[in-house]
């Protein structure tokens, strides 16, 4: 791939702890020559594997962003044996605008992958993420909620049906994670091939993502998982020693149910929800009810499950339009 455009004033190579900024060059009338920063930090001991820890890869999604706000302080450049290099706000500028995706140029990071070097701000990072930082990376979490417009069950997320010792080791990786639910997916109802952890995944990096929430809000159990989860992983890898490791917690392994089994909004209207994510749910069962805005005397549409699952997330906003996702649906394994 060519050669990115984007700079660190951070050497990843150097010992100790420090924090600079990822630099997407942005030229715009009040600044020719700027650039967007994105906060960086690595911390380094010696030699050893190095841990990609990122979050507000969508900006409206923020346990994984406190988490790694967090352990970035937390972690003691002494007690590191290898490396860990950690991107709370991943795309700053969606997360400076509270919103999913960047407002420079609507880019969704998460889909985006594996970037241009002279694309766009959002296809710019994601291209450096694809180059330097993968390519320093032994493993890879990328932290998630719902965002805005989803709830999520508390959940760690793995791609399957790659090369069989990468799914070995994201199998162990959602293990050690141990989030309440661990679902494994092959991609087929979000970004596909084209989110970080898939990429990364692709390139034989072990890397899992999680849910664990939505609603743009901070639920303090979805950031307790996030902490936890990762100082787990990191532990298990040999690469914290210092740190304060909770026991693993009991994990339920699902996956996901394909997209024709989904919930979608078939015309526009008031959405009202009878199941919540993390139910069990049968074939038939009431879903919820459509209201019509503007036909008041038309009965809302019924919305029935198509299969028996799980509920695994859930549309957190009421107005809902044509083809809005209302429910996705897993399976337990
Ligand atoms: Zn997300």
């Amino acid at each position: 791939m060519d050669k990115s455009m984007v700079w660190c004033g951070l050497d990843f190579d150097a010992e100790g702890k420090d924090s600079d900024f990822l630099r997407i060059p942005h030229s715009v009338d009040t600044s020719a020559y700027g650039w967007i920063g994105v906060p960086v930090v690595r911390i380094k001991n010696g030699e050893g594997p190095t841990a990609l820890l990122c979050a507000g890869n969508h900006g409206d999604e923020y346990e994984g962003q406190v988490a790694l706000n967090r352990l970035a302080r937390a972690i003691d450049a002494a007690d590191v044996t290898g490396r860990v290099i950690i991107l709370p706000p991943l795309n700053a500028p969606a997360v400076r605008a509270g919103r999913r995706v960047s407002p420079l140029d609507e880019g969704n990071l998460n889909r985006a992958f594996p970037g241009r070097a002279a694309g766009t701000p959002t296809e710019m990072l994601a291209h450096y993420i694809s180059t330097e930082l993968f390519a320093r990376a032994d493993l890879v979490i990328d932290l998630h909620s719902g965002g805005r417009s989803l709830n999520y069950v508390h959940c760690g997320l793995g791609h399957y049906g790659k090369a069989p010792e990468t799914d070995a080791a994201i199998r162990k990786l959602l293990e050690v994670f141990s989030a309440p639910w661990s679902i494994l997916t092959q991609g087929g109802g979000g970004g596909g091939a084209t989110t970080l952890y898939a990429a990364a995944a692709e390139r034989g990096i072990p890397a899992i993502t999680c849910e664990l929430g939505g609603g743009a809000t901070l639920d303090p159990e979805g950031t307790r998982h996030a902490e936890e989860g990762t100082r787990r992983v990191l532990a298990a890898y040999g690469i914290w020693q210092g740190a304060d490791v909770p026991p693993r917690a009991e994990t339920r392994f699902a996956r996901t149910l394909p997209r024709d089994l989904s919930i979608y909004a078939r015309h526009a209207g008031l959405f009202e929800p009878h199941a919540a994510p993390g139910d069990a749910v049968s074939k038939g069962q009431s879903a919820g009810l459509l209201y019509h805005i503007d036909q008041v005397l038309t009965p809302p549409t019924e919305l029935r499950f198509a299969a028996e699952g799980i509920v695994s997330c859930r549309r957190a906003l009421t107005l809902a339009g044509l083809g809005d996702c209302l429910f996705n649906l897993a399976e337990t394994i």
